[in-house]
C-alpha cells in the first residue's frame, strides 16, 4: 500500500507496517485512549453486553472522560483490548476514534519525534517512496 500523507503534517504512514508491528500504539508507555458515549455505546454492542457493565469492567473515569484501561505487561502497560498473544485489537471495527486517526493527531504535527520512534509505519516526508493524500 501507498504511505498516506496528510496537510500539517512532516510524516506520512504506511498501514502495511501494522501487519508485521508488535503494536507499539496498543502497548508500551501509559497513554489515555479516549472513549466518547457513542464509542461505548458502539463497542459495548459488538462485545454484546449491557453498557454499564462495559463501563465498569472496561472503562477508567477521569473527570467526566472515560478511557480504555490499562493492565501491566511484559514490557509496560497495554490496552485492555489489546490481545496479548496475537498481539491484536480485540475491538478493531469499532476501535475508538483516536486509535482510527492515529498516527494523524494534531499533537504530532509540532513535535513529530515521539511518534516516528513509536511507530515503524511512520516515515519523515522526503524519505517516502509513494505518496497518497
Ligand atoms: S505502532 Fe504504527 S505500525 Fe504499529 S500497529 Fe500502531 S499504527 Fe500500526
Ligand atoms: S482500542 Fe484497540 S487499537 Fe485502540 S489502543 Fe486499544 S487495543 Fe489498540
Amino acid at each position: 500500500m501507498e504511505s498516506i500523507q496528510k496537510d500539517g503534517f512532516d510524516f506520512g504512514f504506511n498501514p502495511d507496517a501494522c501487519e508485521t508491528c508488535p503494536g507499539h500504539c496498543c502497548c508500551g508507555e501509559s497513554g489515555k485512549v479516549w472513549v466518547h458515549h457513542v464509542e461505548m455505546s458502539r463497542i459495548s454492542a459488538f462485545l454484546q453486553i449491557h453498557l454499564i457493565d462495559f463501563m465498569e469492567r472496561y472503562l477508567d473515569r477521569s473527570g467526566n472522560r472515560f478511557s480504555c484501561k490499562e493492565r501491566v505487561a511484559d514490557d509496560g502497560l497495554e490496552c485492555i483490548f489489546f490481545q496479548g498473544a496475537e498481539r491484536k485489537c480485540s475491538i478493531y471495527p469499532v476501535r475508538p476514534d483516536g486509535c482510527r486517526t492515529y498516527p494523524f493527531w494534531d499533537h504530532f504535527k509540532t513535535c513529530s519525534d515521539q511518534v516516528v520512534r513509536e511507530c515503524p509505519g511512520v516515515q519523515r516526508v522526503g524519505t517516502i517512496q509513494s505518496v497518497r493524500k
